[in-house]
């Protein structure tokens, strides 16, 4: 099956996106050639794989990572940057699927996530900015409403603090009037993510690990793994490609669907819109999401495709986004552009196994894998030194097969997209 790898350019060198712009790019590791011996191969160097690396290494464990084509090429280096609360499911709706004990305990591990994150930008990776201050932006006044009422439910439940800001706030905020009103969470941020993934390959390196770079992996089994020109020999096995390359473990291939999303950033505007600048995502379901960069631009995200091939126009199917958010900045030049893929699962909730004894897959993370990659990465760790606590809790949740199988899911699964994107436009 052809991989969602080489659908769109890019070989063997990062995207020409606004991160990569002021970074200091490094040389590449060397291809894997012939055999090596470790305890545990990672198969892709997202920050699922990066992250899992830095812990395993520092558990002791030897650790090689087979990249097909640079550190932090995937999503990790081209993403929204946003570091988000929480699951793609609401606390209460965790709550009434999974029952409270379990909600609570997820709750938990999404703030890990999050000062994991937050933790692992400071020590390894400073230069990518953290900036604090996540705004979930409301379409209509019914999802204001409801949005309030979440927040009143989640301090009360969980001690959350946040700041609801109406129309004239976030005009004043954000420089829109847009929105309805919207819920500002001082406790997220968002970031370079190029620049933090390249800090984690940075720190994978000084704690002893082994990448090889332009290594793409084309079988994955029990104890072995296999480039064109190599093989490693592990004890214990991550599949770390999710949107990428799913059908290298078949339980993967069922259950984590790839889809493309779009970012575009101005040139540094005359009048930046956001007089305090914080992150916007919005209640769309194919959300927009945007900030302004410390030189006056805005980056902004949204738009999906749900076939492989980024569309040939980025900006313009950007620019119309910007354009319904932001009228006065419908004409203004677009320095970069860009696609990335991603992937979700069919509850939205991110999918986590154990394959095999010692194979381990994880992905699906469903929009919210910047802060959730690190930990997924880290709890695959855990596991393989057998404390499963953490472990078993996520890979617990409800993470069914697309219905349809295999082959059709996804054809399946990107019907219902297409169909929620006409919904946002209607
Ligand atoms: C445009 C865009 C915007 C996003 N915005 C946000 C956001 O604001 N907030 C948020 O939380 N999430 C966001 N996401 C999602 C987030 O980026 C991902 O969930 C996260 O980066 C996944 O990390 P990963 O390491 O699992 O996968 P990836 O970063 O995709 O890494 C997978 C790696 O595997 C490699 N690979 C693939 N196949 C093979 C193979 N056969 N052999 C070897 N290596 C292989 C790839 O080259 C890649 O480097 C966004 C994603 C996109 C695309």
């Amino acid at each position: 099956m052809s991989s969602w790898l080489h659908a769109n350019g890019d070989r063997g060198t990062w995207p020409a996106t606004w991160y990569a712009k002021g970074l200091t790019l490094p040389d590449p590791h060397p291809p894997l050639r012939g055999h090596a011996d470790a305890d545990l191969c990672i198969v892709g160097a997202g920050l699922t794989g990066l992250s899992a690396a830095i812990h395993a290494a520092q558990a002791g464990l030897s650790v090689t990572i087979l990249e097909a084509q640079r550190v932090g090429w995937g999503a990790s280096g081209r993403n929204g940057g946003q570091v988000g609360s929480g699951f793609n499911w609401s606390q209460r709706k965790l709550a009434a699927k999974l029952g409270p004990d379990k909600a609570r305990a997820l709750w938990t591990l999404a703030e890990d996530a999050k000062t994991l994150t937050r933790d692992l930008v400071a020590t390894h990776a400073p230069e990518a900015d953290w900036r604090p201050g996540i705004l979930s932006a409301c379409c209509t006044e019914a999802e204001f409403a409801a949005a309030r009422e979440a927040a009143a439910w989640m301090a009360a439940r969980h001690g959350t603090a946040t700041e609801i800001l109406d129309r004239d706030d976030m005009e004043a905020r954000i420089g829109t009037r847009a929105y309805a009103g919207g819920v500002l969470d001082a406790s997220g941020g968002y970031i370079n993510p190029l620049a933090y993934a390249l800090g984690l390959a940075r720190a994978c390196i000084d704690a002893g690990v082994t990448i090889h770079e332009t290594s793409e992996v084309h079988r994955i089994a029990p104890g072995r793994v296999a480039t064109a020109q190599g093989t490693v020999s592990a004890r214990h096995i991550l599949h770390a490609t999710n949107g990428y390359a799913p059908h290298l473990t078949a339980k993967t291939a069922a259950r984590v669907l790839p889809i493309n999303n779009y970012i575009a950033v101005t040139e540094p505007l005359d009048a930046p819109p956001m007089a305090n600048p914080v992150a916007v995502a919005d209640s769309r379901f194919v959300v927009n999401y945007f900030w302004q960069t410390r030189d006056g631009r805005l980056l902004y995200g949204g738009g999906e495709s749900y076939g492989k091939r980024f569309p040939r126009d980025i900006r313009a199917r950007v620019r119309a986004n910007i354009a319904r958010v932001y009228p006065d900045l419908r004409d203004v030049p677009l320095t970069h552009a860009w696609g990335g893929t991603l992937a979700v699962t069919a509850t939205r909730l991110p999918y986590l196994a154990e394959l095999a004894p010692g194979v381990f897959a994880t992905g699906g993370y469903s929009g919210h894998g910047l802060a959730l990659s690190g930990l997924f990465g880290k709890v695959c760790v855990e596991a393989m030194q057998g404390e499963r606590g953490r472990f078993d809790l996520l890979a617990g949740l409800p993470v069914p097969a697309l219905p349809g199988g295999r082959w059709l899911g996804g054809w399946m699964a990107q019907a219902g997209m297409v169909w929620g994107g006409l919904v946002d436009r209607l």
